[in-house]
């Protein structure tokens, strides 16, 4: 099987590549490249981690885990200490143990000799990964020892390879800022060239998203790359993304989910003679990393059970895995093959095979005829849609989503609305299977809002700076048209603010329990002061997948036939979809359809809002679990399809902050809700947060220029401050 070559690119062009390349296209490359390299391998470790120490005589600005002497905790493990923790991983069937921390005279070459030989008998068949370049060149200092005769020690206890921590960013003027007395990029790339030529394996990181320009991380990995030239001993690339609590460089954001993707990529489609791109787990939200996967990435970092230094950043903890297993099954959820191995790539007994590189199959490329009428401006019909779903590389359909989005709203604006969800009741009769907020009419946990409570918590959104009130809730018998009512004209007599609120199942039952047509009904909530639709209560547009998750509920006609009454009384409406019940591409296509057809008719969406089910707390087993690439696909789908729907709004309540931006890359204009409160999704636990500055962040780091709008995409503000200059 022949060995795959990638072609070098220049300085340059990597430069222009990071900086003007649109994400779906730069993911794209560079998800080639990784599969000429590893097909559809993605590598982890199942790893436990020692940190010897939180004191440290570098106190660098970038860190969160050091601790100044005296500190309440600080610590230092002593060997003692170590081998009750080692005697705790013992049964733990690890394949790395990674040993790093802070630095201080007490924890000397002695020490770590005496260290790395406990690790080695009581973790035996480990790889004992450890230390950073920036550790060894100072024990090797305070010992008066070379770099070569210190590791020679370190190798003779049991030291299996380098970790690539301490390379933050070479460049000397962001180098001194952000890691003042730590030692020069030189000193760290000797310590690794020293290591290469004793034949210990090691890995390089680049810590990005803090003070850096785009100029710096070339030049970084310019460097790495001229020593692997040189000595070849680079196992993996870590882009690390930065992460900002606890440190002294006063940013308040680190990178976000399109800028973790472009320097990922760029990585991958630069570094041409690097085997492996890591990005760790322990750093990201899992949907943003199960995209990563898809953008150069072929490895994801481990376990990493009892890692401190993330944690001590802010990294988010519940994202975490804890077991190999889990790490599996969710590789394979993303069509990976999951390859557990150690930081130096060892064959493990009973894994895949790790070096092989199987020839990427070549399925049949009907999908790009079909996108290329797309591109070109065509009509998509339901059958062409399911072959470029089902067939076409997802980066591939958001490169052309992208390019129909900049075609249905021109310009570079990217917005969002301010606004606030609010519920009526959580009391509801109609026991949707998926839904986690309902609770029955008898249960100690029901409540009803009064008129006057809603009033109230309105106005409070408004003076909050909310332009747009979402009230919605349960379908309460005890709550009639006359509540309704006095609900939405007590706003719209008292607030200032658009009232974009209920839901066709709300109106389809305030009709039945009124005896009215659905009609008279909408025409007097319109009246009471009713003045747009949300979409909600769509799910899935096919009767056959609502008889199963919702079988009390409105069925697909009646919801698209309310709505084109809705349309047809002068009153604008969203659609919605939630998707992952099981449904069938071919049933997600039809839903679109459908609300494609009756747009055909009535013009009357505004936008499009797709989210995935999320399980938890719910009577309703998830079939598969709805990862970020299935999400950013539908979202192309969405924008492909939905030809006469101007806007697609990002969903970031249920896919998070990171990948709803990247939705921005791959066919969305609008980032939906700054939120003030959301009770629905949060009661299955899924529990993302934002706020207005957030999402001025994200819009700009994902190339677009925000603006805040109204409910109907009038702008109300653009933030175009040039004055953000380019990273
Ligand atoms: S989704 Fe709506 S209609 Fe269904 S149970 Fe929940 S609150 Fe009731």
């Amino acid at each position: 099987m022949s060995e795959f070559t990638q072609k070098r690119i220049t300085d340059a062009e990597a430069l222009d590549l990071l900086q003007n390349m649109p994400t779906a296209e730069l993911m794209a490359q560079a998800d080639a490249i990784r599969k000429a390299r590893h097909g559809n391998k993605t590598y982890y470790v199942h790893s436990h981690n020692l940190n010897p120490t939180n004191l440290c005589v570098v106190k660098c600005n970038l860190c969160s885990f050091w601790r100044p002497e005296g500190a309440k905790d600080a610590y230092i493990t002593t060997l003692d200490d170590a081998r009750k923790n080692l005697e705790r991983a013992q049964n733990w069937n690890l394949t790395d143990l990674h040993i790093v921390g802070g630095m201080i005279p007490e924890l000397d070459i002695e020490y770590y000799e005496k260290l790395f030989s406990l690790s080695r008998e009581m973790l035996p068949g480990v790889l004992l990964q450890g230390m950073t370049a920036v550790e060894i060149h100072w024990i090797a200092g305070n010992a008066g020892l070379s770099i070569r005769e210190t590791l020679e020690r370190l190798k003779a206890s049991g030291f299996g390879s380098i970790s690539g921590g301490g390379a933050e960013i070479f460049h000397a003027d962001i180098r001194k800022k952000i890691a003042t007395t730590k030692i020069l990029a030189q000193q760290w790339l000797d310590v690794h060239r020293e290591a290469h030529k004793l034949g210990i394996p090691t890995n390089a990181t680049m810590l990005f998203g803090h003070i850096e320009k785009d100029w710096h991380l070339i030049d970084h990995l310019s460097r790495l790359r001229e020593l692997q030239d040189e000595t070849g001993g680079f196992q993996a690339a870590i882009p690390l993304p930065f992460q900002t609590n606890g440190t002294s460089l006063g940013l308040k954001y680190g990178p976000s989910g399109d800028r973790q993707v472009r320097v990922a990529a760029i990585t991958r489609i630069y570094l041409d003679n690097f085997p492996h791109v890591r990005m760790l787990v322990n750093y990201m939200d899992r949907k943003l990393l199960g995209v990563l996967t898809h953008s150069g990435v072929d490895d994801i970092g481990g376990t990493s059970l009892e890692e401190r230094i993330a944690k001590e950043g802010g990294a988010p903890q519940s994202q975490k895995f804890f077991t190999a297993e889990e790490m599996e099954d969710f590789l394979s959820n993303l069509g990976h093959t999951p390859v557990l191995t150690n930081s130096v790539y060892a064959q493990v007994d009973g894994q895949p095979e790790v070096k092989a590189f199987p020839a990427a199959a070549v399925g049949s490329r009907r999908w790009k005829t079909i996108l290329d009428r797309v591109e070109a401006g065509g009509r998509i019909t339901a059958e062409d849609a399911a072959i470029i779903y089902n067939e076409a590389p997802f980066q591939e359909l958001g490169r052309v989503a992208n390019i129909r989005r900049c075609k249905a709203v021109p310009g570079d604006l990217a917005t969002y609305v301010f606004d606030k969800n609010l519920n009526t009741t959580n009391v509801c009769v109609v026991d949707c299977k998926f839904c986690a907020f309902y609770t029955k009419p008898e249960s100690g946990k029901a409540y009803a809002r009064s008129p006057d409570e809603i009033v109230a918590e309105v106005k409070q959104a408004a003076e909050a700076g909310a332009t747009q009130i979402l009230i919605q809730g349960g379908l309460n018998p005890d709550l009639k048209i006359d509540y309704y009512e006095a609900c939405l004209s007590g706003i719209r007599d008292n607030v200032d603010i658009w009232i974009h609120s209920l839901s066709p199942t709300e109106i389809e039952f305030i009709a039945a329990m009124e005896h009215i047509s659905i009609k008279e009904c909408l025409q007097r909530l319109k009246d009471a002061g009713l003045q747009s639709l949300p979409g909600g209560g769509a799910e899935i547009l096919v009767d056959d997948i609502r008889k199963q998750i919702s079988p009390k509920k409105t069925r697909s006609k009646a919801w698209l036939d309310l709505m084109e009454d809705a349309h047809g009384i002068g009153m604008k409406t969203t659609a919605t979809m939630v998707y992952g019940f099981g449904e069938t591409t071919e049933q997600r296509i039809e839903h679109l359809m459908k609300v494609r057809d009756l747009q055909d008719r009535t013009g009357g969406f505004t936008a499009f809002i797709p989210w995935s089910f999320s399980p938890d707390m719910t009577d309703l087993d998830c079939p598969r679990f709805q990862n970020g690439v299935d999400y950013l696909r539908l979202i192309a789908m969405a924008r492909i399809i939905l030809d006469n729907v101007p806007h697609l709004q990002a969903g970031w309540v249920t896919e998070g902050p990171d990948v709803s931006q990247l939705a921005l890359q791959f066919g969305a204009d609008d980032y939906g809700g700054v939120l003030m409160t959301e009770e629905v999704v949060s009661a299955t636990g899924v529990n993302y947060q934002v706020d207005e500055d957030l999402v001025l962040h994200l819009i700009r780091e994902a190339g677009w220029i925000p603006a805040q709008r109204t409910t109907q995409y009038d702008t109300i503000k653009v933030y175009d401050d040039k004055s953000v200059a380019k990273a």
